[in-house]
């Protein structure tokens, strides 16, 4: 390997799939996350095949679908509740099942114990301070109670989120979060005894999305337009919220809405993109996942793009003959499936709105289950 020490900032999804794939290959890897251990933001996340793939080249294939929710086909229904379709999802050689579904706090879970396994040192409750490069390396300082001491890289890999501070250390405010127009609610509910898939339905400007998760749980994710974002929402304002937005829905979907209690765990925000438009990286300096190409969740794949970079990268510093010529194949390999997936989120959006501009329409000539089957292909 052309790296020996590497730092990864962001103990989330991508940063601890980056720094397994690296320590599997004989680097030292420290990771810094800045929330403390098991406090993992979000409910639930779809996993489809491709990111089953490579939970599968990290060694924890098993270990998410024992602590998931497998499924081979997702389901579309009708405003009143009742089935549209039933759609195959792609499949992969060597990979038993086409999606999985998980909680994200199982997900963080598996991934730190592969991390671990690995011999990566996490480091929760803390980031680094200040970052000083030369051409050979980067000295790092931290801040935290639980940091690591101060030392040298050979390579920092930023995977800190969509309001990534290395990103703002490398390109200033340029590429900030910028808003779509749209807010998403979220809960977790016990799941209903016949959500054995995910499901996805329209009433009106109003998509849902219900998602059976492992343990008996389950999550349903609204989504509709929204000039500006209501500040300060409390748990029981976001709870009301949704249980007069789930009630548009008939049959069992609407039924859902007397699951939402004040106890769920609920969640609100907006629904933001981000888009570096030059290469990821800087000397040794890279961001990658959500702090390099947030999308909106239409396609389920963000977090798939995110371990999809970290496998790639970990590949072309395995191969290439100098960091330079490793980051530069990495982004370049990165662009077209992250790209993909952002476009065509952004249109499934606009055109599920009734606003989709001719572009989208001509991108969604490729239908979805052709464009997850794109994806499917190998990166
Ligand atoms: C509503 C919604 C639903 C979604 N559903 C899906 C889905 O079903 N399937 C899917 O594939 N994707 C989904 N996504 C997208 C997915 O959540 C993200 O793409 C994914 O989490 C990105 O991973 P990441 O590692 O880049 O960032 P994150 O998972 O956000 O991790 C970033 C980590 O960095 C830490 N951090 C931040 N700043 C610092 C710092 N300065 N120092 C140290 N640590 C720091 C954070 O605490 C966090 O742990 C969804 C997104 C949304 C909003």
């Amino acid at each position: 390997m052309i790296v020996q020490r590497v730092l990864v900032q962001g103990g989330g999804i991508g940063g601890l799939v980056a720094a397994t794939a690296l320590a599997r290959r004989g680097v030292e890897v420290d990771v810094v996350e800045r929330r403390p251990v098991d406090s993992v933001l979000g409910v639930g996340l779809i996993q489809p095949v491709n990111a089953l793939r490579v939970m599968k080249e990290i060694g924890a294939l098993g270990a998410v679908l024992s602590a998931g929710y497998p499924s081979e086909e997702l389901r579309l229904i009708k405003p009143d509740g009742t089935v549209l379709a039933d759609a195959p999802l792609p499949e992969i050689p060597g990979v038993p099942t086409r999606s999985n579904t998980i909680q994200r706090r199982e997900l963080c879970r598996v991934l730190l114990d592969a991390a671990t396994a690995a011999g990566v040192r996490s480091y929760h409750g803390s980031s680094s301070a200040t970052l000083r490069e030369d051409d050979h390396g980067v000295d790092v300082t931290f801040a935290g109670d639980q940091a690591p001491v101060a030392g040298r890289y050979d390579l920092i890999v930023g995977f800190d989120g969509i309001r990534s501070t290395l990103r703002r250390h490398l390109f200033g405010d340029r590429y900030d979060p910028r808003p779509t127009g749209f807010s998403v609610w979220r809960v977790s509910v016990p799941r209903p005894p016949e959500l054995d898939r995910v499901v996805y339905g329209f009433v009106g400007d109003l998509k849902a999305t219900l998602v059976p998760l492992g343990s008996g749980e389950s999550y349903i994710a609204l989504i509709a337009p929204e000039e500006s974002v209501q500040p300060g929402l409390t748990t029981s304002e976001i709870t009301v919220q949704m249980r007069v937005m789930l009630g548009r829905f008939g049959g069992r979907v609407g039924e859902l809405a007397e699951r939402v209690s004040d106890e769920s765990s609920a969640a609100y925000g907006p629904v933001e993109e981000v888009s570096v438009e030059e290469p990821w990286y800087r000397g040794r300096i890279l961001v990658a996942g959500d702090a390099t190409h947030a999308t909106s969740p239409h396609m389920a794949q963000g977090a798939a793009m995110a371990v999809e970079d970290a496998v790639v990268l970990a590949e072309e510093l395995e191969g290439a003959a100098s960091v330079p010529e490793a980051l530069d194949a990495w982004w370049k390999r990165r662009i077209p499936r992250a790209g993909l997936v952002q476009r065509y989120s952004a249109a499934l959006m606009r055109q599920e709105q009734g606003r989709a501009a001719p572009e989208d329409l001509k991108l969604l000539e490729l239908s979805v289950p052709q464009a997850q089957a794109r994806l499917a292909r190998p990166y």
